[in-house]
């Protein structure tokens, strides 16, 4: 694991406003973007990366920006990459989830872990010793932590990517920890029966009015707002071409095989095109019942 393109990346990290500090992805699939907010006298921690030997990095990365101050770790939603170094943070911060997350993950995390395992043998490793780790405490809505001259707002906004998805606002720097609810020049996974395209674009309105500068995306480079907007357009461009190709009769199959390739090729920039069906799935799920 000590080589493996999986590991979160040491000595990385980029201050994107003052005391909030971004371990990057480097566009490596299945590794997260990192956030570690700084206040007076706590720090915390957003998302672990996959497994244990990324949850000991990102500790570690923690410890060396926080110092000595004491700290709280979050996770934006459930999905292994996210969340499944959790473990090595129960004796060393206090873990806040949103409650629909926590049961998410008591519900379907094995079954995550499972699937997971199943992507390859670096995938597998990074996997190896994971233990799924309940929070210390839970919230409905919101919650605002206070780290100290510092006030972060951890907000429910489950029912697009995942049941338990959840945003971070640190509201005097403008930044917005959007999860995989945003993605930069990656598709959206609309993956499951939770998964909701429509929701989706519903919830990037919202996060949209939250006015945030800069925004760090799940995966992918940290921009600002347009990011918000080129997700909100794709997802509603997918569902106004499904709509449109629905009133003509057309099944699924159909559909997917057509639109498909010209969705991938009006977005040839975007990374792993296989999601493109996935989402026009979902659409026709919905608007063809
Ligand atoms: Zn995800």
């Amino acid at each position: 694991m000590t080589d493996s393109t999986l590991l979160v990346r040491t000595g990385t990290e980029t201050e994107i406003a003052p005391g909030v500090f971004v371990l990057p992805d480097r566009r490596v699939n299945l590794v997260p973007n990192i956030g570690v907010v700084l206040g007076d006298e706590a720090a915390l921690v957003v998302d672990t990366g996959m497994g244990p030997a990324n949850g000991d990095v990102v500790l570690a990365e923690a410890r060396r920006l926080a110092g000595s101050r004491r700290l709280l770790l979050t996770v934006t939603h459930f999905h292994p990459e996210h969340g499944y170094g959790a473990s090595r943070f129960v004796d060393a911060a206090r873990i806040v989830y949103n409650r629909r997350q926590a049961v998410e993950l008591a519900e379907s995390g094995e079954e995550f872990l499972e699937l997971f395992r199943t992507f390859g043998p670096e995938v597998a490793a990074a996997l190896e010793g994971v233990e799924l780790m309940q929070p210390h405490d839970t919230y409905d809505g919101t919650t605002e932590l206070d780290l100290g001259g510092r006030a972060v707002t951890l907000r429910e906004e489950g029912g697009a990517h995942t049941a338990g998805d959840q945003v971070v606002i640190v509201d005097d720097a403008g930044v917005l920890f959007a999860g995989d609810l945003v993605e930069n020049r990656f598709f959206p996974i609309v993956f499951g029966d939770v998964a909701d395209g429509s929701a989706w674009i519903e919830t990037l309105g919202r996060l949209e009015r939250i006015g945030a500068s800069i925004v760090v995306p799940g995966h992918g480079e940290v921009g600002g707002p347009e990011l918000i907007e080129a997700f909100r357009s794709y997802l509603i461009d997918v569902r106004d071409s499904v709509t449109e190709h629905v009133a003509s009769g057309e099944d699924v199959e159909r559909i997917a095989a057509e639109l498909g390739p010209e969705v991938r090729e009006r977005y040839a920039d975007w990374d792993n095109p296989e999601w493109v069906d996935f989402a026009i799935r979902n659409f026709h799920r919905t608007l063809a019942s």
